[in-house]
């Protein structure tokens, strides 16, 4: 069979709301040209995120009826822990509510005020984390990153010139370094094996600790079977457990390759390490045997992380990706080449030259794509990583305008995708008369999430 097809039929639906351009535009000023603020029902295609946002399989929801909702050492975490140690080889497994809580627990017990954190890319929770603690945080991809139409099969990697540089600097306190696979903010890009490992052995050799970011760990293990030399006999799971070898310890999101709603983890081989961040967890999450998660949570996500490393579903899963990228780029849409594992990331800069990184692009891009069909992406560019910053006080600016285009797991249809792809073709046909937005109201972090604007 050469066509690659959804390895899995619909059992439940759920009903999506239709609206007209009239109603679009009032939605739009209504919510403030920030996509954030319109409520889901009228959105019809909602690519905003993949986070927590997938369709969960028959055996998951049969599993969270298993879910045992004991305070301490329930049932359900004995198979979370257990599922968790088996994938990642890690002793100590952290239970949380969401990634984010992962990494305000890692950063603080590993203390980085005044202190560098290094990153292919930091997502923007995790530079939110790092900087709220009063640490830097410093994004090293490789230079053909920055490069969207080039296309390089690990665009996901750390530069490690730049890596050895700044940890044999004395004027640069690393507190730790934490490859994020894929590379969400860089593209949903896939780090390769050779450059995790070589990136932990100059970790190693400067004794700073070597994590990873692991939330969409099965598509980068996956990328890694299609793509690097001498994997393509290996199992995901074994090439998996290869990456996360090479790791002190790892962050996680259930919300991305969990397949589940919500939920997370914090790992690490430390045990001194683990008992400050149990400490830490108690205060804000919940008991060690249950984090910020219910019974059910633990289950469904022990069920996703088997689910999730099944290779017809990961081959669908790149292909639905692959398909919607390659037909934007038919269209002379720039995107950053090749599409990633999650997510479409459209070059809204090289698209738009006419509005100026100041005026966000890549938001004014995001909002033609709902005005034009009801499509909600969102901006990976200067409203997301701009703003004052707090070591400088000067104003910055994101390295690319994205909009990205985000494919919840098991959620759509082709003929979905397609409509899609008509939004973009529309919307590029009328790319000159789109004008740049203006920041009228924001929070000091994260800004993205609630800030007004004002088209100019
Ligand atoms: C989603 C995500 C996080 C944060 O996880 P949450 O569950 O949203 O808190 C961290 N890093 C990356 C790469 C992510 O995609």
């Amino acid at each position: 069979m050469s066509r690659i097809i959804e390895p899995f039929r619909i059992k439940v639906v759920e009903q999506l709301r239709m609206t007209t351009r009239e109603e679009r535009e009032k939605i739009l000023r209504r919510a403030h040209w920030n996509l954030f603020r319109i409520p889901a029902e009228e959105i019809l295609i909602d690519l905003l995120t993949d986070s927590g946002t997938g369709a969960m399989s028959s055996e998951q929801w049969a599993a969270m009826m298993r879910g045992d909702e004991s305070y301490a050492g329930a049932r359900s975490w004995y198979r979370f822990r257990d599922r968790v140690r088996e994938i990642t080889g890690f002793r100590q497994i952290i239970p949380t509510h969401q990634g984010r809580a992962a990494e305000r627990i890692l950063f603080t017990c590993l203390g980085v005020r005044d202190r560098v954190v290094i990153s292919n890319t930091h997502f923007d929770t995790t530079r939110a984390n790092v900087e709220f603690l009063g640490g830097r945080a410093m994004d090293i991809p490789i230079p053909q990153a920055l490069v969207p139409a080039e296309e390089h099969p690990f665009k996901g990697n750390m530069d490690l010139v730049a890596l050895e540089r700044l940890l044999g600097d004395p004027a640069h306190d690393v507190a730790c370094v934490i490859h994020t696979v894929t590379n969400n903010s860089g593209g949903g890009q896939p780090a390769s094996l050779a450059n995790i490992g070589k990136a932990s052995e100059l970790c190693r050799s400067h004794r700073v600790p070597f994590y990873l970011d692991a939330c969409r760990f099965a598509e980068n293990a996956y990328f890694i079977k299609l793509r690097e030399r001498g994997y393509a006999d290996r199992s995901v799971a074994e090439i998996a457990a290869e990456m996360f070898s090479h790791a002190d310890g790892a962050t996680f999101s259930a919300k991305k390759d969990g397949l589940a709603n919500i939920g997370g983890f914090l790992a690490t081989n430390d045990d001194a390490l683990a008992t400050k961040e149990e400490e830490l967890l108690i205060l804000t999450e919940g008991f060690p045997t249950y984090g910020g998660m219910a019974g059910r949570d633990l289950d469904a996500i022990s069920v996703g992380l088997k689910e999730v490393l099944e290779e017809d579903y990961l081959r669908y899963r790149l292909a639905a990706t692959r398909y919607l990228g390659n037909k934007l780029t038919e269209l002379d849409i720039p995107i950053v080449r090749p599409p990633g594992g999650h997510a479409v990331y459209v070059d809204a800069g090289a698209l738009l030259p006419h509005i100026a990184p100041a005026e966000l692009p890549a938001q004014a891009l995001a909002c033609a794509f709902y005005l034009e069909g009801g499509v909600r992406g969102v901006e990976i560019g200067t409203l997301m990583f701009g703003g004052v910053d707090p070591q400088t006080n000067h104003e910055r600016f994101a390295p690319l305008e994205l909009l990205r285009l985000a494919i919840p797991r098991r959620v759509y249809t082709q003929t979905q995708i397609d409509h899609v792809i008509d939004v973009a073709a529309a919307v590029a046909d009328n790319k000159d008369s789109l004008r740049g937005l203006r920041i009228v109201e924001q929070a000091r972090h994260l800004r993205h999430f609630s800030a007004k604007l004002e088209p100019l």
